[in-house]
């Protein structure tokens, strides 16, 4: 019986020690920049670069001697990519975006939403698409597709670490903003319910905000009654 317990916190301080996870909110819409890290490889993603986020990523992976390997876009509004081209020069990494988001990467406001300063356009190195999984030393980050916000949306989700980054899909509590130019609620709904299927106990890390976990949020399988009326 001891040993089954010693066994079980053995594989749990295993996972635990696997995936190194921080979160930096920067710019004037209070965007998450989060900095993925492999424990064993220090091999890093940076996801999403807010305005200002650079020197706050720039020291971390400077702590926790991380090198960076690829920069990481949820999507392309402005306040998660305001800094991703001079991330990208600094670091000399490649932009990865879904192809449905890279338009308004490289011409930041070509989805008709106003910009309130001047941003920078990067071209897309890769395209993110479903399914796809994305190695980051012993980490695995699967993709995840949810248009809905935007139609290039997308999650990341690390399956064995049970944790889900979710741009501005979910957050604590609510969805993100279905009345953009390029936002289309039924799409959101889809891809609510496939967020639903995750295990209830994933830590769910969003674009804004603090974290939550896919059991607080169970509601979402239901978002199109709660909020259909709206749009
Ligand atoms: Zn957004
Ligand atoms: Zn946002």
């Amino acid at each position: 019986m001891g040993s089954e317990v010693q066994i079980l916190s053995g594989a749990n301080f295993q996972r635990e020690a696997m995936v190194i996870i921080k979160v930096f909110t920067a710019g004037p819409a209070e965007t998450n920049a989060i900095l993925m890290g492999c424990q064993v490889t220090r091999q890093a993603a940076i996801i999403d670069v807010p305005s200002g986020s650079i020197p706050l990523i720039l020291k971390a992976l400077e702590n926790d001697a991380l090198v960076p390997q690829m920069i990481l876009l949820t999507h392309s509004h402005w306040d998660h990519l305001a800094d991703a081209a001079e991330l990208k020069r600094i670091l000399g990494i490649p932009v990865y975006v879904h192809r449905e988001d890279a338009g308004n990467l490289e011409k930041p406001g070509s989805d008709r939403l106003p910009l309130f300063f001047p941003i920078e356009g990067v071209k897309a190195d890769h395209f993110l698409t479903d399914g796809q999984v994305i190695p980051l030393g012993e980490l695995k980050i699967e993709v995840i597709h949810t248009p809905g916000h935007t139609p290039g949306g997308v999650c990341f989700w690390l399956k064995k670490e049970k944790i889900l980054i979710s741009g501005d899909t979910l957050f604590k509590g609510t969805i993100g903003n279905l009345s953009f130019p390029t936002a289309r609620p039924a799409l959101m709904w889809e891809s609510l319910k496939k967020l639903a299927e995750l295990p209830p106990e994933t830590r769910v890390i969003p674009g804004h905000g603090p974290e939550t976990t896919i059991q607080a949020e169970s509601w979402i399988a239901q978002a199109k009654e709660i909020f259909d009326h709206e749009f």
